[in-house]
């Protein structure tokens, strides 16, 4: 309502004015002094009425309000639509601090790393013009948002008077506003982070990190057949198994640090200050083993795997950018590696990279090639110790790098692609070649999950079958649990023609992560194979793989199923395996897997009894290998050379006559740093035991835990940097110690 009239209101609104200077006049002198010369008066007072009024409509539209304080930071006026909107007294304004009926709104913006906020109070203490800063009002149950702006104002003789400033209501914009930064930084499926937000997360910390000195780990999580899922099941179940996967992320992760979904099936977790890589290759570890339960989606169950690499800033990355190639190269390694692995970033992987890609390039035409070969891994009753069947295992003969495991080029082939004509030959192949044999032998062929989903499978078994005139019976399939990964029906069916050609099924790998009682009973399998790992280290004090072998064990018997155990090397597992009831047996203790031609060599003499070959019990896994590393002792480094490594311990060789007892340091590379003590000394060749142990690096290799770090090389006068190869040679070349040698090197 717009006042004419010299009405109380206006009187009211004159006086407040004519207290608060300078906002509501042009010039910085004031208010017009009304008792000035007459004739100007009218004029003066017109327009000073009108300007009023035009405030009095602007305050009345609710377009904003008005606000002012003393010098001392107290309130002197609020608009009165304010006070009434707000439901706040003058007993409750007048007279009290700005700060207090205004508080500043940290949480304005949903990126954090964003807001420069400083509280209001810095800025009045300053004395600073305020320009759209958001404030809440204080002292309300529900959230009002603010933006105010204001101005010091003095008087001729430079004091300050106070502020003057406005305000107007955005809670409705705010939410808007935060709604579509939400939509902009946040996965909508998931509700996680996206990739945007996590990447600017990662730098700004990254950033207050390398000042504070503090370490940041990165985990790369990528779903194992999350596409099979998808094109089985549907997208709107792959939707549903992507928010439960984060869901499970959450539980393990959600106070250890951030997670984010970058897209796909790819998911990023930054853990602040962890660098124990024994921790985290537990965590991550546990990751996996944790998305790799069943899942159930709208009515179907399904099961996925996933991989992990990893890489810690700032020994693998001191940018964001790089410790995210880093993780990267670490993922992509541990999936190459196999399925369901963890990775560490390791300065080799930049190499190990590239040559996965030209192995993928060779792969493709390997089979035109002739370079692809079935070797055939003898299966024994555990009864007799007689030949049962053979298990035909893929070799690929590489021109230039040999054989490569089937465990790095199967992946690979899923990957491209080429699986199905991969398995497709595999089949044909050994169909043919058990023809050969000359007695009746049953042969089990590995079939990829990805296979058996391709549509015409069960129409290549019929075909094999047909061309090469086998009897369907010798013929076994091994399918691996991960098969159950999506559409369990059309699994079952497939499985159904399968038996209807006459054709055998094993289930491989069992209890590898994805079993299930359920489908074992309605899946019309003849044969559990028990996985490798439950049979290695069976025979250890406290280790449960027995009791679980027993348990496989009386599952089959019970649904009257075969059992193979699996990877059995030593004469106390195959004991073992045999008082837990496995009624067939594979191993290297019998025999390792053979070309054709040696298989038709023994089958030819009907050879037809094996004995038990290997060793007495498991050893804690050696790695035999040939690397020069260094050697510290009394500030002397030596060059040697590692010939053996295990968690424990270590073979090295070069120095000559080194006592019992001696201790030093082996440098490994890349930072890495072991204290050793010398066990066992013969001439030039020293048995260390390692004063901590080492841990794996999530395939094959070792790793220490802690590695030298960037920041002592740092503080040592060098730049920040990724570790490289000779890092603890980067600080050690700086304190030069008297260093004499103490013991004879061995000349090369
Ligand atoms: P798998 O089917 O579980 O095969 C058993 C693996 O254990 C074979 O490895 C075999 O050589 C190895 N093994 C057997 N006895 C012992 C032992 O006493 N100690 C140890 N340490 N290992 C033993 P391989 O040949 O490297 O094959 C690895 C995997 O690659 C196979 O695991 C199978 O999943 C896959 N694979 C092999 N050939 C084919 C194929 O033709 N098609 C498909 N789709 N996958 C294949
Ligand atoms: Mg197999
Ligand atoms: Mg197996």
């Amino acid at each position: 309502m717009v006042h004419i009239g010299r009405d109380d209101g206006i009187f009211e609104r004159e006086r407040d004015l004519i207290a608060m200077p300078g906002l509501f006049s042009k010039g910085s002198k004031g208010v017009p002094d009304l008792t000035d010369d007459a004739s100007v008066i009218p004029i003066a007072e017109t327009d000073y009425i009108r300007r009023v009024e035009l405030l009095d409509s602007f305050e009345d539209a609710g377009l904003g309000w008005f606000w002012a304080t003393d010098h001392l930071g107290r309130i002197i006026y609020l608009s009165k639509n304010a006070k009434e909107k707000f439901g706040l007294p003058d007993a409750m304004v007048i007279g009290k601090p700005l700060t207090g009926l205004f508080i500043t709104d940290d949480a304005s913006m949903l990126d954090e790393d964003d807001v420069s906020t400083r509280p209001l109070a810095y800025y009045l203490g300053a004395r600073n013009s305020i320009t759209e800063m958001p404030v809440k009002l204080a002292s309300r149950r529900e959230e009002i948002f603010l933006e105010i702006a204001g101005k010091p104002q003095f008087d001729a003789r430079h004091r300050f008077l106070g502020y003057r400033g406005s305000a107007r209501d955005i809670t409705r914009s705010r939410e808007t506003r935060r709604d579509a930064q939400r939509l902009s930084l946040y996965d909508s499926l998931t509700g996680l982070s996206n990739r945007l937000r996590m990447g600017r997360r990662l730098e700004t910390m990254l950033k207050q990190y390398r000042n504070a000195k503090r370490v940041c780990a990165l985990i790369m999580l990528d779903l194992d057949r999350f596409k099979q899922v998808n094109d089985t099941l549907g997208h709107p179940a792959g939707d549903e198994l992507l928010k439960q996967v984060a869901a499970r992320l959450k539980q393990i992760c959600d106070t250890k640090g951030e997670i984010g979904r970058l897209g796909g099936d790819e998911f990023q977790i930054i853990l602040p200050d962890i660098d124990d890589r024994g921790e985290l290759g537990e965590l991550a570890a546990r990751l996996i083993q944790m998305l790799a339960q069943p899942y159930s989606v709208n009515g179907s169950r399904a099961t996925i795997g996933a991989s992990a690499g990893i890489a810690i800033a700032p020994y693998d990355g001191v940018n964001s950018e790089d410790l995210v190639k880093a993780a990267d190269l670490a993922l992509y390694a541990a999936k190459g590696g196999g399925r369901a692995q963890y990775r560490f970033y390791s300065s080799d992987l930049q190499e190990d990279a590239q040559s996965r890609r030209y192995l993928e390039e060779d792969l493709r035409d390997a089979i035109e090639r002739g370079e692809m070969l079935m070797h055939y891994q003898p299966i024994v009753k555990a009864r007799d110790y007689k030949l049962s069947g053979f298990e035909a295992l893929m070799r690929w003969d590489h021109p230039d790098r040999g054989f490569v495991s089937p465990e790095i080029f199967i992946a690979c082939a899923e990957d491209i692609g080429i699986i199905d004509k991969l398995g497709k030959w595999a089949l044909r192949k050994v169909c043919e070649q058990a023809q050969e044999w000359p007695m009746e032998l049953r042969v089990a062929v590995n079939v990829s999950p990805t296979q058996l989903n391709t549509g015409d499978f069960v129409q290549s078994v019929q075909m094999a079958l047909q061309q090469s005139g086998l009897d369907p019976d010798r013929l076994e399939l091994e399918i691996t649990e991960s098969v159950f990964a999506g559409d369990d029906e059309q699994t079952l069916k497939i499985f159904h023609e399968l038996k209807e050609l006459g054709v055998r099924l094993a289930l491989d790998d069992f209890g590898t992560g994805y079993s299930s009682m359920s489908y074992l009973r309605h899946a019309p399998f003849d044969k559990i194979k028990i996985d490798q790992s439950f049979v290695r280290g069976s025979t250890e004090k406290g280790n449960k793989n027995s009791a679980i072998v027993s348990a496989i064990v009386s599952l089959a018997d019970a649904l009257d199923m075969e059992t193979v155990a699996e990877g059995t090397e030593t004469h106390d597992e195959l004991e073992l395996v045999k008082a837990r009831g496995a009624s067939h047996i594979q191993g290297y203790i019998f025999s390792r897997p053979i070309s054709q031609q040696e298989a038709l060599v023994r089958l030819e003499k009907g050879d037809l009894a094996y004995e038990p070959r290997g060793p007495e019990r498991h050893r804690a896994e050696r790695q035999t290998v040939f690397r020069k590393i260094g050697l510290i002792h009394d500030d002397h480094r030596y060059r040697v050379t590692l010939r053996n490594i295990s968690k424990t311990g270590a073979r090295i060789e070069g120095l000559i006559d080194v006592p019992v007892g001696t201790k030093f340091v082996l440098d490994l590379g890349d930072g890495q740093l072991a204290v050793a003590t010398v066990r066992r000394s013969k001439k030039h060749t020293q048995g260390v035991e390692f004063e901590t142990s080492l841990i794996s690096d999530g395939a094959d290799g070792l790793c220490t835990r802690h590695r030298v770090s960037p920041y002592e090389i740092e503080a040592a006068g060098k730049p920040l940097a990724a570790l490289t190869r000779d890092a603890y040679g980067q600080l050690a070349g700086l304190s030069p110690g008297m260093s004499i040698p103490r013991f004879a090197e061995k000349g090369d």
